[in-house]
């Protein structure tokens, strides 16, 4: 397989149909006074780029488009700086394989 055949991601994700729970995310920062290196970490490889700063310097989530990965959950867990669920039944992430 020639490494053109592959897809960016972005095509990839692109197939991916998310159904938003609005008002009810399923993923919440908590309240930082400075976010660690593990949360500010999670601006940069959080799949989706749910991530990012807010004009005061905290780490917001805005969990659309969210693939359910883990990876923040896991980064997180020993700082307890975010609460961590699923979504509700019949909403987040529907993939899509082409
Ligand atoms: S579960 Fe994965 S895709 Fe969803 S917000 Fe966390 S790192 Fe991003």
């Amino acid at each position: 397989m020639s490494e053109s055949s592959f897809e960016p991601i972005e095509e990839k994700l692109y197939w991916n149909r998310y159904l938003v729970d609005a008002g009810r995310p399923h993923i919440r920062v908590r309240r930082h006074l400075s976010p660690s290196a593990s949360l500010r970490a999670l601006t940069k490889i959080c799949p989706a780029n749910c991530y990012s700063f807010d004009d005061a310097g905290q780490v917001k989530v805005v969990t659309d488009g969210c693939l359910e990965c883990g990876t923040c959950r896991v980064l997180c867990e020993a700082t307890g700086e975010i609460d961590w669920n699923y979504p509700r039944g019949g909403f987040g992430i529907l993939f899509k394989f082409g």
